[in-house]
């Protein structure tokens, strides 16, 4: 079980590999943003990639950002010292799936470790897709396959993460679905997580799939959650 961890903190890195080692991964380092961004383009064995934000000669969200362009689907976990709503957003949309805030505790980041890779073997073998692997809402369809939604003709290109709020969606339509449900069942989070982060991407989601004007299909369901449903009428 192969991990890079890109990390310029020696006493961070040191915490880091003994811990994991001890749990049975084996962690490559790389001290420095453009030397991580080469190993992890080089060595797509990689199961998991664990990125620090702050980092010398390029930061953790350029890195991020870098791989993604290159189509690198390995899971990312991102570290950060900053806590906030809007670094937190930024590290998600830069393409990292979760980040874990400083400090942290290993029993912490091997937990998060684990459902990251847990997640990452569920979305290659789902268990309940339709034939063809195609959810339909509306006139709103999702590829299961391609990961692309595909709305009136129109292909819309997804992130990583708007994929899987999009699809936990229309697996459950008509239905009210509470944002500590979805931060749950689409980060993979049971606890304290800001809900906002359910927010902020709904938002990301309504603005790709809303064009042109055509109808909401992402309702707010006010002091309850989100509904995936088609308008009828009115
Ligand atoms: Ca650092």
């Amino acid at each position: 079980m192969k991990l890079l961890l890109i990390e310029d903190e020696p006493a961070v890195v040191s915490v880091i590999t003994r811990g994991l080692a001890e749990a049975g991964y084996e962690v490559s380092v790389a001290p420095d943003g453009a030397s991580g961004l080469r190993m992890a383009l080089d060595n797509p064995s990689f199961l998991l990639i664990i990125l620090d934000v702050m980092l010398p000669n390029m930061n953790g969200i350029e890195v991020c950002r870098a791989l993604r362009a290159a189509q690198l689907a390995t899971p990312i976990l991102m570290l950060t010292a900053l806590g906030t709503t809007e670094n937190i957003v930024m590290g998600l949309d830069s393409g990292a799936d979760d980040y874990l805030v400083k400090p942290f505790k290993l029993a912490e980041l091997e937990a998060r470790i684990r459902s990251l890779l847990r997640r990452k073997s569920n979305i290659a073998a789902p268990v309940s897709i339709p034939e063809q692997g195609l959810l339909q809402v509306g006139d709103l369809e999702l590829n299961t396959n391609t990961k692309a939604a595909i709305r009136q003709g129109n292909t819309i290109q997804l992130t990583a993460t708007e994929y899987r709020l999009l699809e936990y969606l229309m697996k459950n339509p008509r239905k009210v679905l509470s944002r500590m449900e979805i931060l749950e069942q689409v980060w993979g989070i049971d606890f304290n997580m800001n809900t906002k982060v359910v927010d902020v991407y709904i938002n990301y989601l309504r603005k790709k799939i809303n064009k042109k004007n055509l109808p909401e299909l992402i309702q707010t369901v006010t002091g309850l959650g989100y509904m995936l449903k088609e308008q009828n009428g009115e």
